[in-house]
């Protein structure tokens, strides 16, 4: 087998998408049933990918994989927004499966790989697995003479790989459609001891999260990947372009504050037991004096000891790098530049703080839609 010796890791046939998915496990194992090397790339960003199963896959599956962060370039594709639009929630499959080919297809001198291939099965998803959309991506990526789908190869022309004996179509296979029965009994032959899911697991196609996202797309100045990484925790609320981030128990609080930026508000109850709550401070927007202890007392009304205590409670307010200034271990001691506000526990307060809903966030991308069909 010829390889690239100016690769940085040569070696390799080819690199494969892998969601983790179970048919792009498959994929990867019918090539390498060929007796041809597949370097796996997992890619990552707020949105899917599981980069701490990278190890257990490896050895369940007998798979070689490497995580992808593509956060940054996915994100802006979000805010460009996608060509080809979003799916039934807010999910763009054809522009990310695009973005993902197109990686790849960098990727491969890295690795001395001669194609791409990917776990796609024709007529499985409504939207980026139709015959058509299958085109538009293979162009679209500049993956045309590349990519090869190894589950549903024989449905499709047969590609250069093929027709120059690098990989035997003969073994390639024919599965159409949204069942999953072939796919389960392929599984079996290879003995997985884990059947994984369908999918990789797409927050961007689940509603709940996506309303939390378009909040963000829709009053940041500048969404970035740290920004859908803090919509992820814990629950979230919005007051027109305010925004506010409350733990749900010990694991939020600590994802919320290695999430938040510098510039973000921390507000801790002092006297009782309570949720760290994160204020976004857009750059150019700081929080003034009357949202800070709005957000306090809303803040302080997720602990249930300062609600029944009927009295007013004292809230500790600093920015989140300050508190990063602390020493591990330190958190409760007074951090520099720290305000304490007293004030009243209350959910509803003047701000009108409000979690995100998927039907309106729903309405506005469909008018957002609209507009841009003319
Ligand atoms: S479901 Fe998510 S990860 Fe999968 S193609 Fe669509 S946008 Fe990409």
């Amino acid at each position: 087998m010829q390889t690239d010796t100016s690769s940085a890791f040569p070696g390799y046939d080819a690199v494969a998408l892998l969601s983790g998915g179970l048919d792009s496990i498959l994929a990867v194992k019918l090539i390498q049933e060929q007796g041809l090397r597949v370097k796996c790339l997992h890619f990552v960003t707020p949105f899917f990918g599981k980069p701490h199963k990278r190890r257990h896959w490896e050895g369940l599956y007998g798979i070689d994989i490497e995580s992808v962060d593509i956060s940054a370039d996915f994100v802006r594709m979000l805010v460009e927004r996608p060509v080809y639009g979003f799916g039934k929630v807010l999910n763009p499959c054809v522009d990310c499966k695009i973005l993902m080919m197109g990686k790849a297809r960098e990727m491969m001198e890295r690795y001395g790989a001669r194609f791409i291939i990917s776990g796609e099965v024709l007529g499985q998803r409504p939207m980026s697995q139709r015959q058509d959309t299958l085109n538009v991506i293979r162009r679209d990526a500049d993956v045309r003479d590349l990519l090869l789908r190894p589950l549903c190869a024989k449905h499709l022309e047969p590609t250069r790989m093929e027709l120059e004996g690098l990989v035997d179509r003969e073994r390639l296979l024919d599965i159409r459609g949204r069942g999953r029965s072939e796919q389960l009994e392929l599984a079996r032959r290879y003995g997985f001891a884990e059947i994984p899911t369908p999918g990789g697991g797409c927050k961007l196609a689940e509603k709940e999260n996506a309303s939390r996202y378009w909040q963000v797309l829709m009053h940041s100045p500048q969404p970035c990947a740290r920004e859908f990484k803090l919509s992820n925790i814990g629950r979230q609320f919005w007051s027109g372009g305010r925004w506010m981030a409350v733990g749900r128990n010990r694991m939020d609080n600590t994802g919320l504050l290695k999430v938040c930026g510098d510039d973000d508000l921390v507000f801790r109850v002092r006297t009782f037991p309570g949720p760290v709550a994160v204020g976004r401070q857009f750059s150019g927007s700081p929080w003034d004096e009357v949202t800070m202890a709005d957000a306090a007392a809303f803040a302080a009304s997720f602990s249930p000891k300062a609600v029944r205590s009927g009295s007013p409670v004292d809230v500790r307010v600093c920015r989140a790098g300050d508190l990063r200034l602390l020493a591990e271990g330190d958190e409760h001691a007074p951090v520099p530049g720290e305000a304490v506000v007293s004030v009243m526990p209350a959910r509803t307060t003047g701000a009108g703080w409000a979690e995100p809903l998927w039907v309106e966030a729903r309405e506005e991308i469909r008018a957002e839609a609209r507009d841009k069909r003319g």
